[in-house]
């Protein structure tokens, strides 16, 4: 079955109006700039930049065709074998901090066996484009380019440069962006950042019903715990085997409950969605965002453990291992904990927390190399002033709601050198969709290619347009 999403084409008075001196574009521009961003993602999943290995120079090579055909001035850097980032940009007067449109273009892995269709080939079906990548985030990547290019041929003038950075490597620890910052930082120094992570999300009508706009990030963190004790033979048990040393504090650490905290991401979110929620449920979520009932919160966040997940930090046993033969003592048992912290905290902070609560000074407690974060981004100025004020445009009444997300993307080293990162793909998905990133059968509905470069159009030219608001 299709889904067909409907949007409606503002009015010129009104567009030209919220545009200012930049021109209104007709409906046309808009209906050739889609297809030629389903032209451009058809290029880039060929590409086949499945990470490992990545071989982002591949779509490198491609968006660099793309830029020259536009006269977009560009430049390309290499931070491995085969791997390449992308950093382009559009001039604007020099009088407010650059907007800066991030997507990576590397994508995980495909098994093809289990695909209905061949992974790295873009199938158009049943009203759905798919392939390895159009949801993760290659789509995005697209929309992101021809955006560009229609800014470039209309000539718009801005205030703000606006810079495309396409990076490899953000599915497997984000070499690409990590090599830009560290090595040609000003080339993507901005104030707002838009990139991936939360987006448009349709209902079963295929119908657009909220934007969800993600302003922070757990902050990832992985700890050793290890226990050691005298070896020998099994059928001598002896004191401290460590592995029921190490049973024991991970049965302290099952029994732990971070402290809730209803950070503002989290109070806003709570809000929103208190507002589209009836009955108990809204209620505990408008008492959790006062933080005046702690008993209903208490009970929503046992029912509800994707929510609990926001509210506090947790650290899970995700590896074990311990003994080397069936009838010998344990030298050694370890665990591997992982740990989303809640972005007012920190891994120090954690770190301690767990030594206090394992209580065992024979059970160590290491911290593994630090993933990299950043602090919240703030819930309002140019960037969710734009976002609120087109999505209520194009789609009057539908909210926009802010959250964390647990996992992490690229904005964390973004936000750790104080610009403002917003998470929004412009491609509208139904949960279905969402679900299948990283997964088989990855697809978008291809109604949401339109409506997509519609949006990010009117969002850059709003934050970074001559007529913007400061
Ligand atoms: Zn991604």
């Amino acid at each position: 079955m299709s889904r067909r999403i409907s949007w409606k084409f503002f009015p010129g008075a009104l567009a030209s109006l919220l545009l200012a001196s930049a021109p209104p574009l007709a409906a046309q521009d808009f209906d050739a700039a889609a297809v030629a961003a389903k032209r451009l993602l058809a290029e880039l999943v060929a590409a086949d930049t499945s990470n490992p290995p990545g071989n982002e120079a591949r779509a490198v090579a491609i968006g660099a065709g793309w830029l020259d055909a536009a006269e977009i001035p560009y430049r390309r850097s290499r931070f491995g074998e085969g791997r390449e980032n992308l950093v382009a940009r559009l001039a604007g007067d020099g009088s407010a901090r650059p907007l800066l449109l991030l997507a990576h273009i590397d994508v995980v892995g495909a098994d093809a066996a289990a695909w209905s269709t061949s992974p790295h080939q873009l199938v158009e079906e049943d009203g759905y484009l798919q392939a390895r990548g159009v949801a993760d985030d290659l789509g995005m990547a697209a929309v992101e380019l021809v955006v560009m290019r229609l800014l470039a041929e209309q000539g718009i003038p801005l205030r703000r440069d606006v810079i495309l950075a396409w990076t490899g490597d953000e599915e497997s620890g984000g070499a690409g962006v990590r090599w830009i910052l560290e090595n040609e930082p000003e080339s993507i120094d901005a104030e707002v950042v838009i990139n991936e992570g939360g987006g448009i999300r349709l209902d079963e009508q295929g119908e657009p019903r909220r934007i969800e706009v993600q302003t922070a990030e757990k902050i990832y963190q992985d700890f050793r715990l290890v226990a050691r004790g005298p070896t020998g033979h099994s059928s001598v048990p002896l004191p401290d085997n460590p592995i029921y040393r190490l049973a024991r504090a991970l049965t302290r650490v099952d029994a732990h409950r971070f402290p809730i905290r209803v950070l503002p991401t989290a109070r806003a979110n709570l809000e929103a969605r208190a507002a589209l929620e009836s009955g108990e449920r809204g209620g505990a979520m408008r008492a959790l965002a006062r933080g005046d009932d702690t008993l209903a919160a208490a009970a929503l966040l046992d029912a509800d453990p994707q929510l609990a997940a926001s509210l506090r930090t947790t650290c899970v046993a995700t590896l074990l291992s311990a003994g080397t033969r069936v009838n010998a003592l344990p030298g050694r048992a370890s665990a591997n904990l992982n740990c989303r912290i809640l972005p007012d905290s920190s891994p120090k902070a954690v770190h301690a927390t767990l030594i206090e609560i394992i209580d065992d000074a024979d059970v160590e407690v290491e911290g593994l190399p630090e993933f990299g974060f950043g602090v919240p981004s703030p819930l309002s100025g140019p960037g969710p002033d734009a976002i609120r004020e087109v999505a209520e445009a194009m789609w009057p009444g539908i909210p926009v709601i802010p959250f964390m997300s647990r996992g992490a993307t690229d904005s964390r080293f973004l936000r750790a050198r104080g610009i403002a990162a917003y998470g929004i793909s412009p491609i509208a998905v139904a949960e279905d969709e969402a679900s299948r990133a990283h997964g088989v059968d990855e697809r978008i509905p291809a109604a949401s290619l339109r409506p997509a470069v519609e949006f990010l159009y009117r969002m850059v030219v709003r934050i970074a347009g001559e007529g913007s608001s400061p």
